[in-house]
Protein backbone atom coordinates (compact mmCIF):
# COMPACT_ATOMS: atom_id res chain seq x y z
CA UNK A 1 0.00 0.00 0.00
CA UNK A 2 1.30 3.40 -0.90
CA UNK A 3 1.66 6.45 1.86
CA UNK A 4 1.68 10.32 1.25
CA UNK A 5 4.91 11.74 2.94
CA UNK A 6 3.43 15.55 3.83
CA UNK A 7 6.02 17.36 4.35
CA UNK A 8 4.93 20.60 5.40
CA UNK A 9 3.88 18.93 9.12
CA UNK A 10 8.04 19.01 10.00
CA UNK A 11 7.73 22.80 8.95
CA UNK A 12 4.89 23.50 11.07
CA UNK A 13 6.54 21.90 14.02
CA UNK A 14 9.70 23.24 13.70
CA UNK A 15 7.81 26.31 13.82
CA UNK A 16 6.51 25.09 17.17
CA UNK A 17 9.38 23.70 18.58
CA UNK A 18 10.27 26.23 20.85
CA UNK A 19 6.73 26.53 22.60
CA UNK A 20 5.93 23.02 22.63
CA UNK A 21 9.33 21.84 24.52
CA UNK A 22 8.29 24.03 27.51
CA UNK A 23 5.37 21.63 27.46
CA UNK A 24 5.99 19.69 30.58
CA UNK A 25 5.43 15.69 29.82
CA UNK A 26 7.03 12.58 31.87
CA UNK A 27 8.21 9.47 30.59
CA UNK A 28 5.77 6.58 30.52
CA UNK A 29 6.15 3.73 33.01
CA UNK A 30 3.38 1.13 33.08
CA UNK A 31 2.70 -1.35 36.36
CA UNK A 32 3.51 -5.65 35.42
CA UNK A 33 1.52 -7.49 38.16
CA UNK A 34 1.13 -11.36 38.84
CA UNK A 35 -1.97 -11.12 37.06
CA UNK A 36 -0.99 -8.59 34.24
CA UNK A 37 -0.42 -5.74 33.63
CA UNK A 38 -2.14 -3.06 36.48
CA UNK A 39 -5.36 -1.02 34.86
CA UNK A 40 -7.05 1.54 36.70
CA UNK A 41 -10.48 3.19 36.11
CA UNK A 42 -8.26 6.08 34.13
CA UNK A 43 -5.79 3.86 32.62
CA UNK A 44 -2.70 2.11 32.74
CA UNK A 45 -0.03 4.22 31.92
CA UNK A 46 1.69 6.01 34.76
CA UNK A 47 4.36 8.63 35.55
CA UNK A 48 7.42 7.85 37.41
CA UNK A 49 6.52 9.13 40.70
CA UNK A 50 2.85 8.17 40.69
CA UNK A 51 4.00 4.38 39.36
CA UNK A 52 6.42 4.12 42.36
CA UNK A 53 3.70 5.16 44.55
CA UNK A 54 1.22 2.57 43.49
CA UNK A 55 3.76 0.20 42.60
CA UNK A 56 4.43 0.20 46.54
CA UNK A 57 0.80 0.18 47.74
CA UNK A 58 0.24 -3.09 45.62
CA UNK A 59 2.93 -4.86 47.22
CA UNK A 60 1.74 -3.93 50.20
CA UNK A 61 -1.99 -5.91 49.60
CA UNK A 62 0.29 -8.42 48.35
CA UNK A 63 3.15 -8.97 50.24
CA UNK A 64 3.40 -12.83 49.07
CA UNK A 65 3.96 -11.70 45.71
CA UNK A 66 5.64 -8.68 46.32
CA UNK A 67 8.40 -9.14 44.23
CA UNK A 68 6.51 -9.87 41.31
CA UNK A 69 4.92 -6.25 40.91
CA UNK A 70 7.56 -4.54 38.89
CA UNK A 71 7.53 -0.85 37.20
CA UNK A 72 8.08 -1.13 33.47
CA UNK A 73 8.52 1.10 31.13
CA UNK A 74 10.34 4.01 30.66
CA UNK A 75 10.77 4.52 26.99
CA UNK A 76 8.60 5.66 24.19
CA UNK A 77 6.00 3.25 23.17
CA UNK A 78 3.19 3.61 20.35
CA UNK A 79 -0.41 4.80 21.22
CA UNK A 80 -3.72 5.12 19.75
CA UNK A 81 -4.74 7.95 22.20
CA UNK A 82 -2.39 10.52 23.81
CA UNK A 83 -1.47 8.79 27.64
CA UNK A 84 -1.56 10.68 30.67
CA UNK A 85 -0.63 9.44 33.86
CA UNK A 86 -3.46 7.54 35.41
CA UNK A 87 -3.08 9.29 39.11
CA UNK A 88 -1.79 12.73 38.22
CA UNK A 89 -2.52 13.52 34.39
CA UNK A 90 0.30 14.67 33.35
CA UNK A 91 0.68 14.07 29.68
CA UNK A 92 3.29 11.14 29.04
CA UNK A 93 5.76 11.28 26.00
CA UNK A 94 4.10 8.30 23.57
CA UNK A 95 4.28 8.06 19.88
CA UNK A 96 0.93 8.46 18.10
CA UNK A 97 -0.38 6.36 15.60
CA UNK A 98 -2.83 7.28 12.88
CA UNK A 99 -5.54 7.06 15.32
CA UNK A 100 -3.94 9.32 18.19
CA UNK A 101 -3.97 11.63 15.16
CA UNK A 102 -7.37 11.50 14.35
CA UNK A 103 -8.22 11.66 18.02
CA UNK A 104 -6.51 14.97 18.34
CA UNK A 105 -7.87 16.49 15.16
CA UNK A 106 -11.53 15.67 16.63
CA UNK A 107 -10.67 17.42 19.00
CA UNK A 108 -9.09 20.54 17.71
CA UNK A 109 -11.25 20.30 15.06
CA UNK A 110 -14.15 21.85 17.39
CA UNK A 111 -11.97 23.62 20.03
CA UNK A 112 -8.71 25.76 17.70
CA UNK A 113 -5.54 25.75 19.33
CA UNK A 114 -4.82 28.96 20.97
CA UNK A 115 -1.32 30.82 19.96
CA UNK A 116 0.94 30.92 22.71
CA UNK A 117 -0.13 27.91 24.82
CA UNK A 118 2.87 25.80 25.07
CA UNK A 119 0.44 22.50 25.79
CA UNK A 120 -1.31 23.01 22.31
CA UNK A 121 1.46 23.45 20.55
CA UNK A 122 2.56 20.35 22.01
CA UNK A 123 -0.49 18.52 20.97
CA UNK A 124 -0.87 20.23 17.49
CA UNK A 125 3.30 18.76 17.01
CA UNK A 126 2.09 14.94 18.60
CA UNK A 127 -0.95 15.10 16.18
CA UNK A 128 0.66 16.39 13.19
CA UNK A 129 3.38 13.48 13.87
CA UNK A 130 0.89 11.08 13.69
CA UNK A 131 0.02 12.44 10.01
CA UNK A 132 3.56 12.36 8.93
CA UNK A 133 3.03 9.24 6.52
CA UNK A 134 -0.67 8.97 5.39
CA UNK A 135 -2.19 6.31 3.79
CA UNK A 136 -4.76 7.12 0.92
CA UNK A 137 -7.68 6.66 3.60
CA UNK A 138 -6.51 9.22 6.11
CA UNK A 139 -4.87 11.80 3.32
CA UNK A 140 -8.11 14.14 3.87
CA UNK A 141 -7.57 13.80 7.41
CA UNK A 142 -3.99 14.97 6.91
CA UNK A 143 -5.20 17.65 4.99
CA UNK A 144 -7.18 19.23 7.84
CA UNK A 145 -4.67 18.88 10.60
CA UNK A 146 -2.28 20.39 8.76
CA UNK A 147 -4.23 23.58 7.83
CA UNK A 148 -4.95 23.88 11.75
CA UNK A 149 -1.07 23.47 12.69
CA UNK A 150 -0.16 26.13 10.01
CA UNK A 151 -3.48 28.31 11.34
CA UNK A 152 -1.80 28.07 14.36
CA UNK A 153 1.63 29.15 13.13
CA UNK A 154 0.56 31.96 11.14
CA UNK A 155 -1.34 33.46 14.30
CA UNK A 156 1.32 33.17 16.29
CA UNK A 157 3.43 34.75 13.79
CA UNK A 158 1.22 37.63 14.35
CA UNK A 159 2.32 40.31 16.93
CA UNK A 160 -0.22 40.51 19.88
ZN1 LIG B 1 1.62 10.99 37.77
Amino acid sequence: MSTTYHSEVDEIIDALRSLASQCRVETAYWIATPDGEYESQNGSDWCRDCGMAKLRNLRKHDRRRADEYILDGGWVSEHDTPPMCAHCGVKLKATLLAYGGIYELEHFRDNPPAPGDVNHAYEISEMLSAFQYTRAEHDSLAKEAIEIGLALVSAMAVPA
